[in-house]
């Protein structure tokens, strides 16, 4: 629409200029000016489009449903902590006590770009920053911690589940805002010194189990999750979205979704 009227104003500009051309430095300048609005405007059209694609996984309506592996590990014992324990759910960022990370937002602060490590992370009752690990228990894992005479730090650390010989990502600050790109990955939440070498999540087994179909127990309306999920969620068009939003950097388009999904259902 937007187009539509442009181009009346182009021809109208042209008209305009074919007529009235007792100046010609007059009659270049007015469809000048006409062609730099349009550009304009299609740079804006173009500009809304990226950002709505930027913004669209993983999307509230029609709704995806991502899993991610999640894992706590302490390096002052050498282990990971059980898997929280949390069903509470205030933004679709949640867990069924399967140490995996269920990610279908039900609302704009935990979809797109929004979703981010800390939603869940609250969900659970824990929290991160650079100084320590809140755990659900209310304990801690505090940053300087000795382990094997080295400090330890607080780190995320993110692996593509699909591709896990790539090097993973490894957070040291702004821990919280870790982001959720893709279905299938895998976080741990770590206390370890910086550079320490740090394992996949045991739960990384889960999700071979509930990816790509979605096996949610508890999700909401069975039925309606079922329907929506199968057409939309997990497909090669979210990983596309966040590709192009985030510079290439990540997500290819996965093997596994959409072809596998829509025969298992719920
Ligand atoms: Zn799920
Ligand atoms: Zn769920």
């Amino acid at each position: 629409m937007g187009k539509a009227s442009s181009s009346k104003k182009v021809a109208r500009a042209a008209r305009a200029g074919s007529t009235a051309s007792s100046s010609e430095r007059r009659d270049f300048g007015f469809p000048l000016a006409v062609f730099v609005i349009i550009l304009l405007g299609l740079s804006l059209v173009v500009y809304s489009r990226i950002s709505r694609e930027a913004t669209s996984a993983p999307r509230v309506d029609p709704q995806d449903h991502w899993h991610s592996a999640f894992g706590v590990y302490d390096c002052s014992t050498d282990s990971f902590l059980s898997d929280p324990q949390s069903q509470d759910d205030p933004d679709g960022i949640h867990s069924h006590q399967d140490g995996l990370m269920h990610i279908h937002p039900f609302n704009s602060s935990a979809s797109g770009k929004n979703a981010q490590l800390h939603v869940f992370l609250e969900a659970m009752g824990m929290d991160i920053d650079e100084e320590a690990i809140t755990l659900e228990t209310g304990e801690s894992l505090e940053a300087g911690t000795d382990c094997d005479g080295e400090e330890a730090i607080i780190q995320v650390v993110r692996w593509d589940a699909d591709n896990l010989e790539l090097k993973p990502d490894v957070f040291t600050e702004d821990l919280g805002d870790v982001r959720f790109r893709k279905n299938r990955e895998a976080f741990v939440v770590a206390l370890a010194p910086p550079g320490a070498e740090i394992e996949f999540p045991s739960s990384m087994a889960e999700l071979d189990r509930a990816s790509p179909s979605v096996i949610d127990p508890t999700d909401g309306g069975a039925s309606n999750g079922g329907a929506s999920n199968g057409g939309a969620s997990n497909g090669g068009a979210d990983a596309d979205g966040s590709e192009a939003d985030a510079g290439g950097a990540d997500a290819e388009s996965e093997p596994d979704p959409g072809a596998t999904e829509v025969p298992e259902g719920e």
